[in-house]
């Protein structure tokens, strides 16, 4: 058991990081944070902020010989920076685990070879293999393999013809073509698993998505408890094949009311912020938890939540990303009750940038459902 005070190891400053630094300190930790943005979020509370590329090795060796044990809070840590690292001190999850989740193909291959449910899909190295897919495919979505996030690196494609123009246009990086699936809606399950094999969920969450990016997040999801369970043991499945350890996201799809895989994400999951305030652990504190060997705590979430994400573009007079950069009106989100408001300190807001989330709890979902969404339509979120 890694015990306080030790020094952990975080490789990434976004706002995930952010909360795991929060979480730690909480415990008596203390954090140093690797991200190459002097102004990320976690660098700014962070014991020390190593302000270095995630292949700088002489960072990687300070951290590996002033820390007692690394995690991740983003997916595109590359895989020998944390192979490299593992030579000097425990590293979770494990970069064969982090391989498999940052890479579309790898992640779909997985998914096919372990029996887990997913859509149809197929791996898109050249021009050729759009031209051998299965015509069932389409309209189908051209995603790249690699460091796509936020519906970005994405395109929807009718046809075979617009699949290979999108191919080109993504400079010809490999691709998974996925069949666009009529969604009935989205849910996720975020786990924790120590490195026994002990796994802890958190209750099934319920997504919802505006222009590619999570708007909305429903916990428990509105949907039977059936499903919810199912969601649950197939996220708990893709933990154990994986060996994984740490907490992960699993995203995804009901469509005709069964559950697909979407994707998976080998850290801390925007759909799990709401754990933070409605539940009596957080899942940053479980991923304290399985990175030092401390016992996971078995969730108890004591209220339904709400959770909204507030983007970049809500810090433009017209909502949208145009006209005069201004600070939101706050004092809005503060007037409704139960509401908690976390900016994460980013100092500058594009649209699309996740700059920060509310979470409404309370004591029935419907109820609080109402409240988020008038708090989300009063502070200037609109839908069209
Ligand atoms: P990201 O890494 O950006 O989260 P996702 O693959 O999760 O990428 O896609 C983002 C969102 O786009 C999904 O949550 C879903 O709403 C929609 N989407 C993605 N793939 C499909 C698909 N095959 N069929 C229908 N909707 C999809
Ligand atoms: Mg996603």
């Amino acid at each position: 058991m890694i015990l306080p005070p030790a020094t952990l190891g975080m490789l990434g400053g976004g706002q995930l990081g952010r909360f795991f630094v929060s979480a730690a300190h909480e415990l008596g930790y203390k954090v140093w944070v690797l991200d190459p943005d002097p102004h990320s979020p976690a660098g700014l509370i962070a014991d020390r902020h190593l302000v270095a590329a995630y292949d700088d090795y002489v960072a990687l060796d300070t951290l590996g010989s002033e820390c007692a044990a690394v995690t991740t809070e983003f997916e595109n840590v590359p895989a020998d920076t944390l192979d490299y690292l593992t030579k000097f001190i425990p590293v979770h999850p494990a970069a064969s685990a982090v391989a498999v989740c940052q890479n579309r193909i790898a992640e779909k291959s997985f998914l096919a070879d372990n029996g887990l449910p997913h859509g149809p899909f197929a791996a898109i190295r050249s021009e050729d293999d759009i031209r051998n897919a299965n015509a069932g495919l389409f309209p189908a979505v051209l995603k790249v393999a690699r460091f796509g996030y936020d519906g970005k690196g994405q395109a929807r494609v009718a046809d075979r013809d617009e699949a290979v123009a999108a191919f080109q246009h993504f400079k010809g990086e490999p691709c998974v073509l996925e069949k666009m699936l009529t969604l009935d809606f989205e849910v996720s399950v975020v786990l924790a698993r120590d490195e026994a094999g002990n796994v802890r969920c958190f209750p099934t969450g319920e997504n919802r998505h505006r222009n590619g990016i999570l708007d909305v997040t429903i916990a428990p999801a509105q949907a039977s408890a059936c499903l919810r369970d199912n969601a649950q043991e197939i996220a708990e499945r893709i933990a154990d094949k994986l060996g994984y350890v740490g907490t992960l996201g699993v995203e995804f799809f009901v469509c005709r009311g069964e559950l697909f895989v979407n994707e998976m994400a080998p850290r801390p999951h925007n759909s799990g912020h709401h754990t933070i305030d409605a539940c009596d652990v957080s899942q940053y504190e479980q991923q304290v938890r399985a990175l030092c060997g401390l016992p996971l705590a078995a969730p108890r979430q004591h209220s339904a939540a709400v959770m909204v994400n507030l983007l970049g573009e809500l810090w433009y007079e017209d909502g949208k990303g145009h006209g005069t950069y201004r600070e939101p009106d706050w004092s809005v989100l503060h007037a409704v009750p139960g509401l908690r408001l976390h900016l994460y300190g980013k100092h500058h807001a594009r649209p699309g940038r996740k700059m920060g989330h509310f979470v409404v709890t309370g004591a029935n979902t419907e109820a609080v459902l109402g409240h988020a969404l008038a708090a989300r339509a009063a502070i200037g979120i609109r839908d069209e």
